[in-house]
């Protein structure tokens, strides 16, 4: 879609210390998190986080109890939804089922008096984006699920508004459509410079498209951050748990003296490790949380057939062939380690193998706070 200028379109969401209760469940907790001029942010979390009470709440279909939203400055709690400016996609879509696809999508264009042509154009250049040219004559009970939430987000992104917000848009897709429109809908967002919160579950959709993470559980933020600060320095245990596939490898952990040094040592196991500098640190200064949780992505570990110096003894307890890579998982005591190697690895069930891993890649978390170290 060739971009139009975007001058007077771009606007900043600032949503500051939102509360949000219905009855006695607290759905938002306090929550804060901005969306700078032209940027993606997206909020991911689990199924009942809040992150759609979140959302309706910037869109202004629900009122929060406590909190500011601020669009480009302006307070806009008790602004109607309509005067807002924004475009929305939920996941429950409504089209107009008397339409076409076409007239769907020239709707709230001719709504605002756009000439003949220019809607024609547009409606061109969205359907060609989200691969709707040869449905546009008909009406929506003859699409499918997928087809229509591709014309709801065409309905919404037709429009030039100042934000854009969007429940789970690709929701309904087929796995390879829907990586297919993450990268056209990434790039469609990028050209047109539009402001934009995006809510997903999906870990992967929202390392992949945000500029900017915020990641939300049980009504409350857990962390903020770029894709690659999410992975790798996840804020606490449920960041590394939720975000990554695989999942960051979490195993119980304690610092010991051996053979005059501190280490970590992983519990029930052989293996033992230098402490990383903010856990050296901690120790010197007598912080140290006694019971601590190691976290270390499958791609900082490996595994060889064959022993090398600092490598420790593990069992294969199975391997997982995904094509480009294969995962070993390995047991080191009774702890199960996912290793990324390469598909060309092979090893049998119970053979011994011997594990390394990247010193740098030790993340540490206090096992009772669940919060990061450092
Ligand atoms: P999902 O991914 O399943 O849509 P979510 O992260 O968007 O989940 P919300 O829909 O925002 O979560 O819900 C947050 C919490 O608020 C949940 O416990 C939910 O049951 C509750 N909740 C949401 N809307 C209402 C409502 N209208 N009445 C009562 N409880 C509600």
């Amino acid at each position: 879609m060739s971009p139009e200028p975007t001058g007077g379109t771009m606007a900043e969401l600032v949503v500051e210390n939102i509360v949000k209760t219905f009855g006695d469940v607290y759905a938002l907790k306090g929550v804060s998190f901005s969306v700078k001029n032209g940027e993606f942010v997206v909020l991911l979390g689990p199924s009942g986080s809040g992150k759609t009470t979140a959302l309706r709440c910037v869109a202004g279909l629900e009122k929060p109890d406590r909190g500011h939203i601020f669009i480009d400055g302006q307070r806009v709690n008790e602004m109607p939804p309509a005067d807002r400016d924004i475009a929305f996609v939920f996941q429950n879509y409504a089209l107009y089922p008397h339409l076409t696809v076409f007239e769907n999508l020239a709707f709230p264009l001719r709504a605002v008096g756009t000439g003949k042509a220019e809607v024609n154009e547009r409606v061109q250049n969205v359907a060609r984006i989200l691969h709707i040219e040869h449905l546009l004559h008909r009406r929506p009970h003859h699409l499918s699920s997928g087809e229509m939430q591709r014309v709801a987000l065409g309905r919404a992104i037709i429009r030039r508004p100042k934000l854009f917000l969007m429940d789970e848009p690709l929701s309904n897709l087929d796995a390879l459509l829907r990586a297919e429109m993450r990268a056209e809908l990434k790039r469609l967002q990028k050209d047109l410079g539009t402001t934009t919160l995006f809510v997903t579950h999906d870990q992967l959709e929202a390392m992949s498209m945000g500029d900017r993470i915020a990641v939300l559980d049980q009504g409350q933020i857990q962390q903020i951050g770029s894709p690659d600060e999410i992975y790798h320095r996840p804020a606490n245990l449920f960041v590394a748990s939720f975000v990554g596939s695989p999942a960051m490898n979490l195993v119980p952990c304690r610092l010991a003296e051996e053979n005059g040094q501190r280490r970590l040592i992983v519990e029930d196991s052989n293996w033992s490790l230098p402490l990383p500098p903010e856990v050296a640190r901690a120790a010197q200064e007598g912080r140290a949380p006694s019971r601590l949780v190691l976290g270390i992505r499958a791609e900082d570990l490996s595994v060889s057939l064959s022993a090398s110096d600092g490598a420790v003894a593990a069992e294969v307890y199975v391997l997982e062939p995904l094509g480009a890579e294969t995962i070993v998982n390995v047991l080191i005591g009774p702890h199960v380690l996912k290793v990324r190697t390469r598909p060309t690895f092979t090893a049998s069930i119970r053979q011994t193998v011997y594990m390394t891993w990247n010193q740098e890649g030790v993340r540490v978390f206090d096992a009772q706070t669940e919060k990061a170290l450092g």
